[in-house]
């Protein structure tokens, strides 16, 4: 059946495709129909993947002819059943234990429906209206939460990734404006010198974005200092103090202290309260990156984030432990001021003259110009849900992680890193007649690809002090105890199998 809701329309005249007040009723049945084919398609989802391969995929994507279009909704998403749909990675499944993906909330999907359709672009107010309130509204709220105090302020990004980046770019411009008042005649060549004397600390655990940032801001990836962790994957506040002092005596100015609350691999969270007391004496920006832990600010472990309130900016990823659909992420400044390195004024868009008024221009704050409603789908989250209710569940897949931890330490069969902080667990298999850590490297690394060509589960891979380890991350209160036991149970299975198939020496030769 045809999804066109007035067939007497021609499907090649371009304007019926245009969503407005004739063409309404359309959009509704189109999208609904859209909608229905992928409830559909995630009520039936029995595992996480089909384990399709490259190979096995591309040719389907490639035949597809883009100049012939099918002009019929219904025939292109039997098209996208065979290119995508069928064989998409489902996050929701309990089964997917990767990266850090969650299963996404209902009334943040209700959000990206309406913000789509809208497409308010919030780089000005007279393209937004109450879209830029309705930001100004969850930055101050996020603001609040984190404890930044009243001049705090901040902007929605694509992701962590641009946050990190902004936040690096406030403290490089703001430590230069420092380092260049202290002389009087401060001038271009002098900046020019400045900028290879400026570091970053971030802990060896931290995200890989700080370098990637540094290097785009023109510090050269040699600005980062990896400051070494603890036994639990968390910075060493006396590594950093020495690395400080180093810092000082060596004539390089830290520009910035990085603290991460919630690794990507292991969910640790940096001692904030200390680092704060270390980054204020060496007169450090602190940023901390909560791109994962930030779910804790709605959580009943809010006091694990306790120092964050200290920080200069923080990243936060609501679409990482705020069950956002991709992308929904903010960074957060104490100092609403700060945000003025990223100004630019543009006659056509945001004259100055605005800002003398007090038009809310939000591309005032950002790196972006035309910008997503993003926080929209927050903002129903917030109003439908409630916050309280998004902490419960990641409170859920930490409770998860613990007990998961007890089951993995107790089998004899694995070697976990660390005791969980949040919902991730690093972890390796250990062949039990053979204790060869190269061996286990390629036994592991056998296991996770496996265990995704055959689709039944998904599990991440890193590598811990060299060697090859296996992730789970747990961000799906639906994933129960049985499925993290059946998911050991397979991973064993495909370690063993490849134990059995592997060459051996000769008897004679051992
Ligand atoms: C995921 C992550 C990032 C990057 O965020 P994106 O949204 O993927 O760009 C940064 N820092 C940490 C600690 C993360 O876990």
């Amino acid at each position: 059946m045809s999804l066109l809701a007035h067939p007497a329309e021609d499907p090649a005249d371009s304007r019926t495709y245009l969503l407005n007040n004739s063409t309404a009723d359309r959009y509704r049945t189109a999208v609904t129909d859209g909608v229905a084919r992928i409830s559909g398609r995630i009520a039936a989802t029995d595992r996480p993947f089909t384990g399709i391969s490259v190979d096995g995929l591309t040719p389907a994507v490639d035949a597809v002819d883009l100049d012939t279009p099918l002009h019929d909704p219904a025939a292109a998403l039997d098209e996208l059943e065979e290119v995508y749909l069928r064989d998409a990675v489902y996050f929701h499944h309990p089964r997917y234990l990767a990266h850090l993906n969650c299963p996404v909330v209902i009334p943040a999907l209700v959000g990206e429906a309406v913000l789509s359709a809208v497409n308010s672009s919030l780089d000005t107010w007279d393209q937004s209206a109450g879209g830029t309130l309705i930001e100004r509204r969850l930055i101050d709220w996020t603001a609040r939460r984190i404890g930044l105090g009243e001049a705090a302020d901040g902007i929605f990004t694509s992701g962590g990734s641009q946050s990190n980046l902004q936040a690096m770019l406030l403290a490089r411009d703001e430590t230069c404006r420092r380092e260049l008042a202290r002389t009087t005649t401060p001038d271009d060549t002098r900046l020019a010198g400045l900028l290879p004397r400026l570091r970053i600390l971030a802990s060896a655990a931290g995200h890989f974005s700080i370098r990637k940032s540094a290097t785009l801001l023109g510090l050269g990836a040699e600005a980062v200092i990896a400051v070494p962790t603890d036994e639990h994957r968390r910075m060493r506040t006396t590594a950093l103090a020495a690395e400080l002092e180093r810092c000082r005596r060596e004539g390089l100015i830290p520009m910035a202290v990085v603290a991460t609350a919630g690794t990507t691999d292991f969910g640790s969270i940096d001692p904030l309260p200390e680092i704060a007391e270390l980054a204020a004496r060496h007169g450090a920006w602190m940023h901390v990156d909560a791109a994962y832990g930030c779910g804790l600010l709605v959580s009943r472990r809010r006091e694990l984030l306790t120092g964050i309130e200290r920080a200069d900016s923080v990243t936060v990823d609501y679409h990482k432990s705020f069950f956002q659909p991709v992308s929904s992420s903010a960074v957060l400044v104490r100092d609403r001021t700060t945000l003025r390195h990223v100004t630019y004024h543009a006659d056509y868009l945001n004259p100055r003259r605005m800002a003398e008024q007090r038009i809310p221009n939000q591309v005032d704050k950002s790196l972006q110009t035309t910008r997503r409603f993003d926080a929209l789908k927050l903002w129903l989250t917030l109003r439908i849900m409630g916050a309280e209710a998004v902490g419960e569940l990641f409170d859920e897949v930490i409770d998860r992680a613990a007990d998961a931890w007890k089951l993995l330490h107790d089998d004899p069969r694995f070697d976990v890193v660390v005791a969980p902080q949040l919902s991730t667990l690093v972890f390796r298999y250990v062949p039990a007649d053979d204790p060869d850590p190269e061996l286990s490297d390629r036994v592991n690394l056998h296991a996770r690809e496996a265990l995704f060509a055959s689709g039944d589960a998904i599990v991440a891979g890193t590598k811990v002090d060299g060697r090859h380890h296996l992730k789970f991350t747990l961000l799906n209160p639906e994933t129960t105890l049985d499925d993290i036991a059946t998911v050991l149970d397979l991973i064993a299975e495909h370690a063993g199998r490849y134990l059995a198939a592997r060459p051996r020496p000769a008897l004679s030769a051992r």
